[in-house]
């Protein structure tokens, strides 16, 4: 007897008739003669209508409240499973964030989980109930609910597999498994029978929504067995492990991109050794992401400095730089929004140059203009217009054979 962790996603969990498709899968697993913790987020785009909500009485509501707000969305789902489990014949109980243990930092709407007090989880187990945790929050050392950012259900659902050393974790969700990209956006996109954890640390980074990066992490951290497969279909789905081995001559595995990215330039750095340091420094305090950076120095001019930050961020960006521009000692900075960035993927690229030379002329012979660039050992991304990101996208996955080969021999 083993214990396996299940997650569903707000699509497979979106309608009455979805729960008690979810309850058949949860109680199959509990048939094999497994403990089965079960993590669900909120019904359909019940978390985008609660935002809605909020969004109707103040255009910047307080982090602290969004965070209460939001949590209620996985409660429903919670209940709703263990009255469908209870109902078929099987004991249940629900748990949300707090009760299930799950400790974060004092981070409100993107808190990371610290540690989970599994005391709780433990005992019901061991009465033979199949647990259900709300995904997505947890409770910080103010006994304040908070989440875990936007998709965190797969976070709670890996964090708990780790914690608990399940011998998997399934995330349910509404396509068959990972793909070389998003299939809702490029049709050709194909399924991968597997994929490293480091890949798809890379792919979630970049805007593969189908997991969590955080969620990945800890998969890699602790070597989490995890499989992502359809709720709905009985097809199996994609393994993601440590060592992948990926047909000969396959140098990109996958294609990610994400809009609403924004570029801010700071201009005219007058003290070059501090004013890094200091911006960066204040725009973590801040719990400011910043992805793409690059400085620039020419000889006998003050050097400037180009980042990315996700759109929400933008007024608080600029109203940090405002309030700190003496402190921070630089001229002016301007910002430019409506970009997207577009990456490929893949741990062939190490042993492989000319692969970024191989992206560039792609997107040039599209008439894609690249504004920045960033590169890994396993990935190239560059930020263009928002308007070109699925041709690019689509021509990328083409250009490198995305489109035909069969992926991802384990
Ligand atoms: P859930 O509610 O189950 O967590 P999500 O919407 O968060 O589901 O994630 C599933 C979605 O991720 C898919 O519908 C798909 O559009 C998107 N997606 C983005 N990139 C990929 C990819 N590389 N492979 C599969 N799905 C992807
Ligand atoms: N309900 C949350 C969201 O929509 C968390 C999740 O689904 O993982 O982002
Ligand atoms: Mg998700």
């Amino acid at each position: 007897m083993g214990l396996v962790v299940q997650k569903f996603g707000g699509t497979s969990v979106g309608t009455i008739e979805r729960i008690k498709n979810t309850a058949k899968r949860v109680i199959a697993e509990k048939k094999k003669g497994n403990d089965v913790i079960v993590v669900v987020s909120a019904m359909g785009k019940t978390t985008d209508q609660l935002v809605s909500l909020a969004k109707e009485l103040s255009p910047y509501p307080s982090k602290r409240e969004m965070d209460m707000l939001l949590s209620t969305g996985e409660q429903v789902t919670i209940s709703l499973l263990a009255i469908a489990l209870a109902e078929a014949g099987y004991e249940a109980i629900s748990l949300t964030g707090w009760q299930a243990g799950i400790l974060t930092e004092n981070v409100h709407s993107n808190a990371r989980i610290l540690n989970i007090d599994q005391m709780r989880i433990q005992q019901y187990l061991k009465e033979n109930r199949i647990v259900v945790v709300a995904g997505f929050q947890g409770i910080n050392d103010h006994n304040e609910i908070t989440t875990l950012g936007r998709g965190g259900s797969d976070t709670t659902a890996v964090a708990l597999a780790a914690a608990l050393h399940a011998d998997k974790c399934m995330i349910y969700t509404d396509v068959t498994g990972v793909f070389t990209s998003d299939p809702r956006y490029i049709p050709s996109a194909r399924k991968l029978s597997a994929i490293s954890y480091d890949e798809m640390l890379e792919l979630a980074n970049l805007g593969a929504g189908v997991l969590h990066s955080r969620a990945v992490e800890f998969a890699k951290n602790y070597k989490v067995p995890l499989e992502v497969c359809s709720s709905m279909e009985e097809e199996s789905g994609t393994i993601i492990e440590e060592e992948v081995q990926v047909e000969k001559g396959l140098v990109v595995r996958g294609v990610a991109f994400e809009d609403e990215i924004t570029r801010i330039t700071v201009f005219g750095l007058k003290n070059k050794i501090t004013n890094l340091s200091g911006i960066f420094t204040s725009l973590a305090n801040n719990n400011i992401d910043v992805d793409i950076i690059i400085q620039n120095h020419t000889v006998g001019e003050n050097p400037y400095l180009s980042f990315t930050i996700k759109h929400e961020d933008l007024r608080d960006t600029t109203q940090l730089l405002e309030a700190k521009q003496g402190e921070l000692g630089f001229d002016h900075f301007e910002y430019e929004f409506g970009l997207a960035k577009v990456s490929i993927i893949g741990s062939g690229m190490i042993s492989n140059p000319g692969v970024a030379a191989k992206m560039f002329d792609c997107l040039t012979r599209n008439d894609i203009q690249i504004k920045m660039v960033s590169t890994s050992e396993i990935k190239v991304s560059t930020v263009i217009e928002e308007s070109h990101m699925i041709k690019a996208a689509q021509s990328l996955h083409t250009t490198f054979e995305l489109d035909v080969v069969e992926q991802g021999v384990s």
